[in-house]
């Protein structure tokens, strides 16, 4: 209900815009109670288990774009899972209360220009000052990073191993030094700003750290987790849509003297993708299941991850061929999320990263697990 009155008959002019009303959408999303579904009840959370923001990234899919939800994603469910685990009481009253109630906007500032994949290889640097960090360095590909309050920050603390020199630090946005250069032009996702953010001796409190110094990388390590198996669930229903449009449209496209979709070809392929998304949520469920019975769900969350943003390009692709020069404009659902669902593949995680991560668990590559 929310979506279809509040968000869906704006998304057109916000893909138009480049950009969307962060602020007002947060503020209606988390009076209904959607930005903090897994989160503590003391801190305004709902206190369900994450199988339920899986419900929800789900319905969210339906949004006709990728950049909305994935937008909300990034304030319920990739910025805020450290924090709401291992911050403080004061962190979590200062950041997590008014986020999950949509009073401020998140943001996740782990990639940068020199490290996406390579996370281990970030140089943003917060060195202690007294009672303060003095943050420099740089962001990358930031998501709500033009409208954001604060960010969720991983920057290094201190040398020597990496599961020893990074920490996570709040970050309020609006402080002397940081400077957004600029909103980046994007293939897709295009309502969803993306920033290139600088730091330049930010000076930030040093008790605005979450959880301990130097676990900034292993925090983050499982804050993905969430991160992509919520993207998995909001790219089911953006699959099924396109499928079930390019039904619709294929049924009264005429050619040859008869409809496009009466070729065995045309639904013997649709019939295929259709299964092979039950394939994906199914696996996605099965993972949740472990991962809310407080089981490592790495391996399969990263199987979850490689397959559904190897189907969604499949899903694609094929549909967008069966519409043939429409399915070229930007009037039809499928090449809109033809741009946007490609995402999948490298964002949190490209396809060749969650390979690796299932490598190391099969054991055919050294590293840890
Ligand atoms: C629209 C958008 C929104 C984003 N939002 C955020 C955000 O909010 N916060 C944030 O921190 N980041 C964000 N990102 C960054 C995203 O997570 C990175 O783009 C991603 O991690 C890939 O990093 P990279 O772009 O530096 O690619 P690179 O690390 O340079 O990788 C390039 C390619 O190399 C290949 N590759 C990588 N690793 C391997 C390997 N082990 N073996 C073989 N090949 C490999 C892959 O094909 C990969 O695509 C966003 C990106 C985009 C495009």
């Amino acid at each position: 209900m929310i979506i279809e009155k509040n968000i869906i008959p704006f998304v057109d002019k916000w893909e138009e815009a480049g950009t969307f009303p962060a602020h007002r959408i947060f503020k209606i999303l988390g009076q209904a109670g959607f930005l903090g579904i897994n989160k503590p009840i003391e801190y305004g959370g709902l206190g369900l288990d994450f199988s339920y923001n899986i419900a929800v990234a789900e319905e969210l899919g339906n949004i006709p774009c990728g950049g909305i939800p994935m937008a909300i994603g990034v304030q319920s469910d990739m910025a805020t899972p450290a924090l709401a685990r291992f911050g403080s009481d004061e962190l979590r009253r200062q950041f997590l209360v008014p986020t999950i109630a949509g009073d401020m906007v998140a943001c996740l500032g782990i990639s940068e220009i020199g490290a996406g994949s390579d996370v281990a290889n970030i140089e943003t640097k917060a060195v202690k000052n007294g009672d303060d960090y003095i943050i420099n360095g740089g962001k990358m590909w930031i998501t709500n990073g033009c409208q954001a309050d604060w960010m969720c920050l991983l920057a290094n603390t201190g040398d020597g191993p990496v599961k020893k020199s990074k920490s996570l630090i709040c970050l309020p946005m609006k402080l002397p030094g940081i400077h957004i250069a600029k909103k980046i032009d994007k293939l897709g996702m295009r309502s969803s700003d993306t920033a290139q953010i600088f730091f330049e001796d930010v000076r930030v409190p040093r008790k605005y750290l979450i959880g301990e110094e130097g676990m900034g990388f292993t925090y983050q390590m499982l804050q993905f987790q969430e991160e992509r198996l919520w993207s998995v669930a909001a790219t089911l229903a953006p699959m099924q849509n396109i499928i079930q449009e390019t039904i619709e449209y294929a049924r009264q496209r005429k050619i040859f003297g008869q409809s496009v979709l009466r070729n065995q070809t045309v639904h013997f392929r649709l019939a295929e993708l259709e299964t092979e998304i039950e394939l994906v949520r199914s696996l996605l469920y099965r993972c949740v299941a472990q991962y809310i019975q407080g089981n490592d769900a790495t391996k399969l969350a990263s199987m979850a991850k490689l397959k559904a943003g190897r189907l969604v390009r499949d899903v694609a692709d094929s549909c967008l061929q069966f519409w043939g020069g429409m399915g070229f404009t930007n009037e039809v659902l499928v090449s809109r999320l033809y741009r946007d669902m490609r995402l999948m593949s490298i964002g949190g995680g490209a396809d060749e990263v969650m390979l690796s991560i299932i490598c190391k668990y099969m054991g055919t590559l050294p590293g840890n697990k």
